[in-house]
């Protein structure tokens, strides 16, 4: 395969981060963008997500994100002729303790400050809106009729239109190798079919962000981890217009619906980080079991499809969106991007962002200061607080990278 000898801008990987930047650059003005993929688009965590778009973050990036990725689905369709499936289908919040209402109270008026329209629903109210939920078992919660869920694979088949159609060249089955510098500038990137030149590059790479960065020389404190995901059989019940989506925030189980049926995910908090092979098949019991506790109808139904794949995760949950650090020193031209295992619900925000900062050094997607790597001490902490709305991922990262995520 010939890879062009010189590019305006080069993205490593082709999942949903590194994809949809690629096409924000070129729609910048960029001429010659080049996306780098080592397997195929999408072979990564973005073709096997679940598709939960939620704006009801836990901080004001997370809202701003959420709510920006939220806008840009509803667009698409104007924008590039397809779209990534995006249904508007509500999501719930429920609280089971005072603690939770608490907590939950004081967010939503952070989301409502931010122009979100969250609001408050009474035990009664969430059991009107949500009759598969067993009655009275919520102090209330939070819902957001605005949230939704996309189709992952369609997202994918979305961008590579996208790309197509914007003209970035996409090199697929090219690895990339490292960085070439002169100084503390980038000039170029190694990859397996030949160097090319270029000023700017943008590293993305999913649950194997970690071991992108280190072929560059830079240390990024995020992991993989198993996520896994079932969908039940169709039951009249569970009709897509009775089942808002749900997060039950502290089991770490969510669900919305699919075909007719239930589909649910969950991450074990107790899991070490690490390349999912296969199904946990004891841990997705319990979950079944908790979903059957909140919505009984489930006990008895079978599972259509089970599956577990790697989710990337940063130590405190967010994003990370900057520029590449090694040894202290910025890397000049090279920026690094994640979304900390968020990237169906904040995906484009954070390409797009990533995208102004390569050419720009800042983005008005998101306040950009305290989402990048010198948050990270040495031994991967970070300075900022974990977002408390999220999976319950691992709060560290692998000590070194060598965590290959295996599709
Ligand atoms: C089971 C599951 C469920 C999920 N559900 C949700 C959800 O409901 N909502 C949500 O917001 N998020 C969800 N996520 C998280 C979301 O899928 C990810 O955050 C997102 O896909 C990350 O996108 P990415 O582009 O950073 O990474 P990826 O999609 O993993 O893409 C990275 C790409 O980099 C490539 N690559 C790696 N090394 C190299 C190299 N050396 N050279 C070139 N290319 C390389 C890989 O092959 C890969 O294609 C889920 C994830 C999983 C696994």
């Amino acid at each position: 395969m010939q890879v062009s000898e010189t590019a305006d801008a080069v993205v490593v990987g082709g999942g949903t981060v590194g994809a949809w930047c690629a096409y924000f650059l070129r729609r910048s003005g960029l001429q010659r963008v080049v996306l780098i993929e080592k397997r195929t688009l999408g072979q990564g965590a973005s073709s096997r997500a679940a598709g939960i778009v939620r704006t009801q973050g836990g901080t004001p990036w997370a809202v701003r994100l959420g709510e920006w990725s939220r806008k840009f689905y509803l667009s698409q369709h104007e924008e590039l002729g397809t779209d990534s499936g995006f249904v508007q289908q509500g999501y719930l919040l429920p609280c089971f303790t005072e603690a939770d209402v608490g907590a939950a109270r004081e967010r939503m008026a952070m989301q409502n400050a931010l122009g979100l329209a969250v609001r408050w629903l009474e035990p009664g109210q969430v059991d009107v809106l949500n009759p598969t939920l067993a009655p009275g078992r919520t102090l209330g919660g939070t819902y957001c009729a605005q949230d939704g869920y996309l189709t992952p694979p369609r997202n994918v088949t979305a961008y590579a239109v996208a790309l197509a159609t914007s003209g970035v060249q996409v090199r697929e089955r090219t690895a990339f190798l490292g960085l070439q510098a002169s100084g503390d500038a980038v000039t170029g990137v190694l990859t397996s079919a030949g160097p090319v030149s270029t000023p700017l590059v943008v590293l993305t790479g999913g649950p194997e962000l970690a071991e992108v960065a280190s072929l560059a020389g830079i240390r990024v404190p995020a992991g993989g981890v198993r996520h896994q995901i079932a969908v039940t059989e169709p039951h009249r019940d569970l009709a897509a217009e009775r089942v808002p989506m749900v997060f039950d925030l502290a089991a770490g189980l969510y669900w919305r619906p699919e075909e007719g049926g239930l589909l649910f995910g969950m991450s074990n908090p107790d899991e070490a980080p690490g390349a999912a092979a296969c199904v946990d098949e004891p841990y997705l019991a319990l979950m079944r079991q908790r979903l059957a506790e909140l919505v009984p109808v489930t006990a008895s139904l079978g599972l259509r499809r089970t599956w577990a794949a790697t989710i990337d995760y940063t130590p405190d949950h967010s994003p990370i969106i900057g520029p590449a650090i090694s040894d202290g020193q910025v890397i000049a031209g090279v920026t690094i991007a994640s979304a900390g295992g968020a990237g169906m619900m904040w995906g484009p925000a954070i390409a797009r962002a990533t995208a102004d900062v390569a050419l720009t050094g800042t983005s008005s997607v998101v306040d950009v200061d305290d989402l990048g790597l010198d948050r990270f001490d040495a031994a991967g902490n970070s300075r900022l607080g974990t977002d408390p709305i999220a999976l319950p991922f691992p709060e560290h990262a692998p000590q070194a990278p060598g965590n290959p995520a295996i599709p």
